[in-house]
């Protein structure tokens, strides 16, 4: 392989301490399976499946085949009255996997656009049925909804509205679920159901009536894989049928097999009015997301309006983009001919056997993890977030693409990782954790 000099001056990159990478750029140049290569040649194994995304594994062809042969039939359509075939056959697809009830699919083309388009259905929804005053959000504390206006207000992970103040939707938070005594628990915690019952304290504060709906993240992604007390989904699904409030599962991290299932809903038994997807629809090669409510979400809105107008004022030139749809459609037919849900799930025990493996490091304060995703906490150094920044970069250097998100990493490797490979990653963290100083 060849290296070049790179200009970087030009490229602000996203969530990126721009000024350190330029000193020490980490760059990847070609995937395949579960490694990426650098320019120099160098194997880095894939420890967080891309960004969550690439469940099938990198270069699948099926894919690359089917958007080429996409982007030479029909490269664009604009959605709005106009529309490609294959996005009516990708929704329909979709509906059959999504938890029973919701079978309607509006597209976008990231996870933060669905979010923000979730936010809008919402208010849309509620006001054909005649309750417009019900403006007020509800998310959790440590939540992560995507980066645009309505998801910055949704955060719980403050960071990301330090320098956004007085964004637009109005969003009470909820507790997070973690807790002291939850320190390594693999699965589900027992006890903090109750936790759910912040839900019915807004409400009482705030008044149901006034709130739209509960955006949650079924299992924290983001923040590094917190996952939720046993009977508290439930709990919370039942708070908001008691005060007409739609319950909103963002699945961008958490759908098509993460879990064991198509979707957490399925996986923990409780079913949404509207979930977001995103990362993995397409596999991570093309920019696509979805919104799938229940049909009588969308019912209540048409029959609100007048039927020569177009029914949601909202939308993007991205939707249901043509050659978006080509590549969901060959993943998803991966993820059937492959039986890579059901793969995760049989992959999934040795994969936390190995995580838990870390325990014994003193450089590790917590480990959290179902399905195929995990998290692992560093003990704090002086600064926080700093070894997280740091051991991200060593893992690298080692060979292990992990994402760091504060001082936790996010370690969920594709869905297709071999034992052997699992193996190899799981022994990079522990050579590398190993080595840190702990006051690091
Ligand atoms: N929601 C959740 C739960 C996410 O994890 C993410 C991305 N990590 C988003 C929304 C935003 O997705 P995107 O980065 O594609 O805008």
């Amino acid at each position: 392989m060849t290296q070049m000099p790179i200009n970087m001056d030009h490229h602000w990159m996203p969530f990126t301490n721009n000024r350190l990478f330029h000193q020490e750029p980490q760059m990847f140049e070609k995937a395949k399976g579960v490694r990426y290569w650098t320019p120099e040649g160098r194997e880095v194994l894939d420890g967080s499946s891309g960004l969550f995304t690439c469940a099938a594994g990198h270069g699948r062809p099926e894919i690359a085949e089917a958007v080429y042969s996409q982007l030479q039939t029909l490269d664009y359509t604009p959605h709005f009255q106009r529309a490609s075939a294959n996005s009516f056959e990708l929704a329909e697809k979709l509906a059959g996997i999504l938890p029973e009830g919701l079978d309607r699919v509006f597209f976008a083309s990231s996870g933060s656009e669905a979010v923000d388009s979730a936010i809008k259905i919402c208010m849309a929804y509620h006001k054909a049925k005649g309750e417009p005053q019900r403006t007020k959000f509800v998310s959790r504390s440590w939540g992560y909804h995507g980066v645009n206006l309505g998801g910055t207000s949704l955060a719980g992970m403050v960071g990301n509205r330090r320098d956004f103040g007085g964004v637009t939707v109005d969003v009470v938070h909820m507790r997070h679920t973690w807790s002291e005594e939850q320190r390594y628990t693999c699965g589900q915690p027992e006890s903090g159901a109750h936790l759910a019952d912040d839900l019915e304290e807004i409400c009482k504060t705030y008044g149901g009536e006034t709130i739209a709906a509960v955006f949650v993240e079924p299992i924290a992604g983001s923040i590094g894989t917190i996952v939720p007390p046993v009977g508290y989904l439930k709990r919370l699904r039942e708070i908001a049928d008691k005060y007409g409030i739609l319950l909103v599962f963002d699945e961008v991290i958490t759908g098509f097999g993460r879990t064991g299932e198509a979707f957490a809903a399925q996986e923990f038994g409780v079913t949404p009015d509207v979930m977001t997807m995103a990362k993995a629809l397409t596999n991570g090669t093309i920019p696509m997301s979805a919104v799938a409510v229940k049909t009588e979400i969308q019912q209540a809105i048409f029959d609100s309006i007048l039927a020569d107008r177009p029914e949601l004022m909202h939308g993007y030139t991205y939707s249901a983009h043509p050659v978006a749809c080509a590549a969901a459609l060959a993943t998803l037919g991966i993820y059937e001919k492959d039986g890579l849900f059901a793969r995760g799930r049989a992959l999934s025990p040795t994969f936390l056997d190995a995580v838990f493996s870390l325990r014994n490091l003193p450089q590790v304060s917590d480990l959290r993890g179902y399905g195929m995703m995990s998290g692992i906490q560093l003990t704090p150094g002086a600064t926080p977030g700093a070894k997280g920044s740091l051991v991200q970069r060593k893992l690298f250097d080692a060979g292990l693409h992990v994402k760091a998100t504060g001082d936790a990493l996010i370690f969920a490797p594709p869905l297709v990782t071999e034992e052997g490979d699992l193996g190899a990653m799981v022994d990079i963290l522990q050579k590398v954790l190993g080595q840190v100083e702990l006051a690091a």
